[in-house]
């Protein structure tokens, strides 16, 4: 392996998640660059110190640690840069604070993680900026929406909860030629499965909590951004002292090296229980941007080359009751926020009481799954005796 830099445009995403990020030439040879610990860096003369001429100034301004992540994710996302983040919603909200001042309004896809919407709704409201939903589905229409002071679109696919995937292309379009920042969460498919950019993200969000660590034991942001973005973006998360922990940026350098393996591991255990739920006449609709069944699911097609281990079910009509002993009885899956690790969970969601573009109105409880790396088998199982309680209560 050599350091010294060559023409990696070829490569396929399973290779270049192997080198990326990585020097062993500046580690003395060994594979993974370390953990730094620090704050302060020595420079060795006051001409130095008072310039800032070093490669590292200040621990809150990066280190070999932060710079690998920061290095391999922009090759990953296809971006000209990449600033890190203590969590995605600190990601979220640098995002959107770099790309709207007092006055203005945004729009903001009506199927967003429900903690975005808070942000806008609380500091960005506070701030003098307009939130205005959209139905996720809209596309090209959007256009329709924006206004001569729309400084930023705000998309998520699919919605992380209710699935609707959007026509990125469309509305980054639309964003482009009305002068607005079009923002993707792209937390769901990763760059692995939809180049954020290349489909017209100004800038692109990850939760690195989830798929890129893989493992339920950090919190860590990802914003990257194209040439048009990433000074303003770096500017404002440098104004902010916004950084992420080194231990945890490392957990995430180690998650990286298996991204793809455990994603495309992840899509093929999401799609044998998907489609066995399909099956069963508890479950109304299957919300899984690869079946049919889903809305937009022509979108990802399209557009995705491939889908993780997070879907939604709708129940048929059934009792909560009936709901929380179906869950509650569950050996192998556990309930909790997040996803993304290597155990699959459950959670029931209801959308009804904050969407405001569209109504939400399923004909039973809904369910979201987030499928770990267990045997299949195994949690067809685990569910299979919980439909057993569900049905014996009704
Ligand atoms: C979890 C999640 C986030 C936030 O990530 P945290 O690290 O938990 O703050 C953002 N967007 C989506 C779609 C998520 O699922």
């Amino acid at each position: 392996m050599t350091d010294a830099p060559w023409d990696k445009s070829r490569l396929k995403n399973r290779t270049r998640l192997i080198y990326a990020g990585r020097r062993p030439s500046e580690q003395h040879g060994f594979v993974n660059t370390p953990v730094y610990r620090g704050s302060t860096v020595l420079f060795p003369t006051v001409e130095d110190l008072v310039k800032r001429k070093a490669r590292f100034t200040y621990g809150t301004q990066g280190s070999p640690t932060t710079q690998s992540l920061e290095t391999a994710w922009t090759e990953l996302a296809g971006a000209a840069g990449t600033v890190l983040a203590p969590s995605g919603l600190a990601a979220i909200s640098l995002a959107l604070l770099t790309a709207v001042k007092c006055g203005d309004h945004i729009l903001v896809s009506d199927s967003v993680y429900k903690p975005t919407r808070i942000f806008c709704e609380t500091i960005l409201a506070r701030m003098g900026v307009e939130t205005e939903y959209y139905d996720p589905l809209i596309g090209a229409a959007i256009d329709s929406l924006v206004r001569p002071n729309t400084s930023a679109i705000f998309m998520e696919t699919p919605g992380s909860q209710s699935f609707e995937l959007q026509d990125v292309p469309a509305i980054a379009a639309v964003a482009r030629a009305k002068g607005a920042c079009a923002i993707l969460d792209n937390t769901w498919a990763t760059p692995l499965f939809f180049p954020p950019h290349a489909h017209g993200a100004d800038m692109a969000i990850e939760a690195g909590t989830k798929y890129l660590s893989g493992h339920s034991d950090l919190l860590l942001g990802l914003v990257s951004a194209n040439k048009g973005w990433f000074s303003r973006l770096h500017a404002t998360a440098d104004a902010f002292a916004m950084c992420a922990g080194p231990e945890d940026v490392f957990l995430a350098l180690r998650g990286l090296r298996t991204l793809d393996l455990r994603l495309h591991e992840a899509e093929r255990q999401a799609l044998d229980l998907a489609n066995w739920l399909n099956e069963r006449p508890e479950v109304a609709q299957v919300l899984h941007p690869a079946l049919p069944s889903c809305p937009g699911h022509a979108l990802w097609k399209r557009d995705f080359s491939g889908s993780s281990g997070l879907f939604s079910v709708l129940l048929a009509p059934c009792s909560n009751k009936a709901m929380a002993a179906m869950l509650d009885g569950l050996r192998l899956f556990g309930m909790g926020y997040s996803w993304g690790g290597f155990e699959s969970l459950v959670i029931p969601f209801d959308c009804s009481s904050y969407r405001s573009a569209t109504t939400w109105s399923p004909p039973g409880p809904a369910l979201r799954f987030s499928v770990g790396l267990e045997d299949v088998e195994d949690l067809k199982d685990d569910l299979d005796q919980g439909f057993e309680r569900l049905r014996a209560i009704g």
